[in-house]
Order: structure tokens, then sequence, then C-alpha cells
């Protein structure tokens, strides 16, 4: 009797050691010693292996929005969902909260492996039914393989599967990517920015600038758009598109969002009184599809335009097509909600990339931005002249103003003028500017 419950213990703590409790799955460890195992069997044949690492898009979302036991619950169907989706020869593991590992023990090309990544893709697509919720879910996964010849530890072949899925998605999730040599300098690049952009909120080494946005009829400053920068003391300014991303990832550009929110509603209050103006500036605000995505946004806004006192109607939201086209839905109620505020909603670059044409009139959107890869070429590519006459005219026709981004030439500016786009924004009025400059630009623009 004993012996038997002595067994029965050092089983189960042999199986803890080896195995994931909520999936039952070989957890890493145990996948790292099979990968291993597979090579020394295989060897001296040259066959090929392949390791999936997949990694679902938006599962700290779920378990924040819906609570840890839905998230535990979609890591189990997500499991058997991805078992289906196998051959009996390929190993499933769970290497990590939401990280999956999948072994392709011989591989004739590595075709095979990427039509095993799609069929992971387009079963994970299909919506999880979990307590009363509908959940859409994308995965990314990072493959990587090698020749036996090699005989590549498999600890590296699945970290090399791991940097090939961050690769996935930084390009914006949702797909597949092979790992490529260069990628692994770029990861720990990619590392370094996040660990200094960590101190750096810590050290609130953060600055907004602000870009004028003309009404381009009567030439007078409508509003600003706020822009973050990074003052490194080590690397002087650092511009959004070296450090967006990378807050995005990291769940960083929530706390850096909160500020950016906050600091940008203070500072129109304080010009709006400042100045004796005919109109109260409005102040654009970029928000980005993490912290749009965050189930207490609308609470959060709420409180920050409370305490800085600013007039609602001064505050516009800029929200990419995007971050609203991978749930429109939800994305309209959120946006509904966030209009119940009081202030104002933008669509930043709208023209590339998703086509929300068939939805715009269900978004309560007051603003269409139209992208600068339109407006910069309007002298030169006839057709970009001819798309943003239509953007402004669909724009119009539903009650929307319009502003051109990156006007850089008087010619630009005129051609605006006379398709009746209301506001212009570029480099012909202004970069963006500090505080400082900003509110200078304003007194001059006052004396005139
Ligand atoms: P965006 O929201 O489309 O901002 C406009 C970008 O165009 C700005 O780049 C601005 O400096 C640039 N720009 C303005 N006029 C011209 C022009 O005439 N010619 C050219 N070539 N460029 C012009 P910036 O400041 O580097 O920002 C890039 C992007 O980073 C922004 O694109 C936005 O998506 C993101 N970003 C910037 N600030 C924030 C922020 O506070 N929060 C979030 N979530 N994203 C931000
Ligand atoms: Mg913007
Ligand atoms: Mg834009």
């Amino acid at each position: 009797m004993l012996s038997t419950l002595g067994i029965v213990l050092a089983y189960k703590s042999l199986y803890g050691i080896f195995y994931d409790s909520l999936t039952g799955l070989p957890n890493r460890s145990l996948f790292i010693q099979e990968l291993g195992e597979r090579s020394r069997r295989h060897q001296p044949q040259s066959s090929t292996a392949a390791v999936l690492f997949v990694d679902l898009d938006r599962f700290r979302l779920i378990n924040q929005g819906l609570g840890h036991d839905v998230g535990d619950q979609l890591i189990v169907s997500t499991s058997q969902r991805l078992r289906s989706c196998l051959r009996p020869d390929m190993k499933l593991a769970r290497v990590g909260g939401d990280e999956f590992a999948v072994m392709l023990p011989t591989l004739k090309h590595l075709g095979e492996a990427k039509a095993v990544a799609d069929q992971i893709q387009r079963q994970l697509t299909q919506p999880f039914q979990i307590a009363d919720h509908s959940i859409y879910s994308t995965v990314s996964i990072g493959i990587a393989y090698n020749q036996l010849a090699d005989s590549m530890p498999g600890e590296d072949l699945l970290q090399d599967a791991q940097t090939a899925m961050y690769h996935a998605k930084v390009l914006g999730k949702a797909q597949h990517q092979v790992f490529a040599r260069s990628m692994g300098l770029q990861a720990r690049q990619r590392l370094e920015v996040e660990t200094h952009l960590r101190q750096a909120i810590k050290n609130q080494e953060f600055q907004l600038y602000y870009q004028p946005i003309w009404s381009l009829d009567t030439e007078t400053i409508f509003g600003f758009e706020a822009l973050v920068r990074w003052q490194s003391p080590e690397q002087g300014l650092i511009m959004p598109d070296k450090f967006i991303t990378v807050a995005e990832e990291t769940g960083l550009i929530i706390p850096l969002g909160h500020w950016i929110l906050q600091e940008a509603c203070v500072q129109i209050q304080t010009w709006n009184q400042q100045f004796a103006l005919l109109k109260p500036l409005i102040i654009s605000i970029n928000l980005s599809s993490h912290q749009f995505d965050q189930p207490d946004l609308v609470e959060h806004f709420e409180s920050i335009l409370m305490e800085s006192g600013v007039d609602t109607a001064c505050v516009k939201l800029e929200i990419t097509e995007s971050a609203i086209m991978s749930d429109v839905e939800e994305a309209i109620a959120v946006l509904n909600r966030l209009k119940s505020l009081g202030i104002q909603l933008s669509l930043d670059d709208f023209g590339i990339g998703y086509s929300s044409l068939s939805y715009l009139h269900c978004f309560p959107v007051d603003t269409l931005k139209i992208d600068r890869s339109f407006v910069n070429q309007m002298e030169e590519v006839r057709v970009n002249k001819e798309i943003v006459k239509a953007i402004v005219i669909l724009a119009h026709n539903l009650g929307m103003s319009v502003v051109a981004e990156g006007i850089e030439t008087e010619v630009q500016k005129n051609i605006l003028k006379e398709l009746k786009c209301e506001y212009g924004q570029g480099y012909v009025f202004s970069k963006p500017l500090p505080q400082d400059k900003a509110t200078e630009l304003i007194q001059q623009s006052l004396a005139k």
C-alpha cells in the first residue's frame, strides 16, 4: 500500500516536472529533451526538422478583460485546436503562458512547415465560444529548421523559432515568419530598446511636440496634433517610429499613453485659457490600437478629462483603421462610448491598407485624416489627386470633415483648397514643435 502511494507520488512529481498541468501537454524542458533525442536518433542521416513557435496575439488583453478563468479555458481550447492540425508524428508542447511549440520531426521541404503554419492560423481564427463570450484570436508563428547534419541543440532551434515569432509580431501579427540570421541581431536590439524604454518611463524622459493643423481657407491655426518624442540622455531625441511598436508589444504603451493623454489635455486647456482666441484650439491625440483594446479605456480617459478640467469638445482622438477593423462591432461600441464623453474622433492615416469603406457610415467619426502618401504625390501621380478628391467627397457626404496630412508644398496646399479640404497639416506650415515654440507660434498668429 505504502509503496503504491510512493510510486503515485513519485509519478505525480515527475509528471509535474515535465508536463503542463492545465493542458496536459509536455512543457518546455521536455520539448527540448525530445528535440535533442530526435536529433540523436536521426543522425547521421541528414533529414530536416522544424520547430514552429506559436504565440496568441492578444492573450494579455483577454486575460485582463475577461478574467483568468476564461484565459485558462482559451489556452486549453487552443491546445486542442492545435492538436487537430497536426499529424500524429508531430509533437506539441506548451512552452510558456500563451506560447506553444510544435516539432515537425521529418521535413521534405520548408513548404511543409509553412503549410502547417497556415493550417494552424486558419483553425485558430475561427471564434472560440467560452463562457458566453465569442473570442476572436489570432496567432503569430515563428518557424526555424535545421539540417540534422548541423546537429543544432534543441534549445537553440526553439530560440530561433521564438525570434522569428517576434519578427512576425513586429510585422503586424497574425502571420508566420521563417527564421533568418539577421533576426537574431534585431531581437537583441529590440530587447535593448525595451530595457531602455522601461527606464525612460520611470525617469519621465518623454516630451510632447505639437504640430499645428491649419484651416486651409482662413490660414489660421485650428489646433495641434500631439506627437510624442523620447528625449534620451544617451541618444538624444528619438522619434516615435523607433519605440512605439516596442512599447505596444511590451504593454508599456499603457502607462506611456496615459501620460500622453494627460499632458496633451492639460496643455490645450492651458493654451485656451492663456490666449483670447476666437475659437478654442483643438488638440488631436494619437491612440494606439493597444490602448483602444483596453477594457477600461473609456473610464480611464474620462478621469483624465475630468482631472485636467479641459473642455471635452476641444479634444480629438486619432484612431487608425487597423485598430477598429479587427472587431468592427466591438469597435463601434467603444467609439460610441468615447463619443459620449463629448470628445471628437478622427480616423488617422485614412486610405491605406484596410478597407473600411463599407463600414465608414457606421463609425461615429468626425474627421478623416488623409494619409500623407496620397497628399505627397498629388502633383506627380494623377491618381493620387483623384483619390484625395474621392475621400473629400465621401467624408462630406457622411458629414465628416477632412484633414490632409503631410502637405509639403504650396502647390499641394492649393490643390487641397480647390478640392474643398478644410484642414491641413505639414511642413509647408510647420514641423512639430516643442511646447514653448508652439506657444510662440500661437502668439505670432494672434499678432497678425
Ligand atoms: P501620425 O499620427 O500619422 O503623425 C503624423 C506624422 O507625420 C508625424 O510623424 C509628423 O511629424 C509627420 N509629418 C507631419 N507633417 C509632415 C510632412 O509635411 N512631411 C512628412 N514627411 N512628414 C510629416 P512622427 O511624429 O514621427 O510620428 C509618426 C507616427 O508615430 C504617428 O503618425 C503616430 O502613428 C505615431 N505617434 C506619434 N506620437 C504618438 C503618440 O503620442 N501616441 C501614439 N500612440 N502614437 C504616436
Ligand atoms: Mg496622427
Ligand atoms: Mg497620420
